[in-house]
């Protein structure tokens, strides 16, 4: 991957707000020299930031057509999405309450969401709490396929209630409290009920 220059991360951040936010719609086309323009930048910067977003999968490069932002998640995706989690995240927690090392239970506190100041923000702390636990039960492979799918940012494009970070910050500290006490069955429940929970709140936001 491209090793980005920090102009290109300030823009990576900028660029990738506007596509959270939908400012820049699902579906539509990004133009390099009109973000040179707005952003007041050349385009080198603009190009690395897009092939940041490309690898995590927000545009895409079209043939001839330059880059465009990805479609909006929809409801069979969605309900793989989830399939899946319910099938890995519960039971890596499991693991994670009997394996994680004491000295990366303050960076669990940190990411459980507390106060996060904005949505974009929230969505970077739900990343970082679900990658923190899924490499706390020491299994790499569980670790790798969840970061791939980049989960968070794809739900959190899909809807942007405020009550979603506010109910997931409760559901959270129940999980950590589970993983503090070394309670492995308990985090686990703790776990699925997060994520049951979650696709709760999405289902009705995400058509067909
Ligand atoms: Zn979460």
């Amino acid at each position: 991957m491209v090793r980005p220059s920090g102009l290109a991360e300030e823009v990576y951040r900028r660029i990738r707000a506007d596509i959270m936010s939908l400012k820049l719609p699902p579906d539509s086309r990004v133009s390099v020299d009109s973000l040179a323009r707005e952003l007041g930048v050349s385009q080198t910067p603009i190009r690395e930031a897009l092939s940041m977003l490309e690898a995590n999968g927000l545009v895409s490069k079209k043939h001839f057509a330059g880059y465009q932002t990805a479609p909006r998640m929809d409801r069979a995706q969605l309900d793989e999405l989830f399939e899946f989690r319910l099938l890995i995240e519960p039971h890596a927690a499991r693991k994670a309450a009997l394996a994680m090392p004491e000295s990366d239970m303050q960076s669990l506190d940190a990411s459980s969401g507390g106060a996060a100041p904005s949505h974009d923000a929230f969505a970077d702390m739900d990343t970082d709490f679900h990658k923190l636990i899924a490499q706390g039960g020491g299994n790499h492979l569980i670790a790798d396929s969840l970061a791939r799918l980049h989960i968070h940012i794809h739900i959190f494009r899909s809807c942007f209630r405020k009550e979603i970070a506010e109910e997931a910050v409760h559901e959270h500290a129940d999980i950590v409290r589970a993983i503090r006490a070394r309670d492995g069955a308990g985090a686990e429940d703790a776990m699925r009920r997060h994520i049951q929970r979650s696709y709760g709140r999405l289902r009705d936001f995400i058509k067909d």
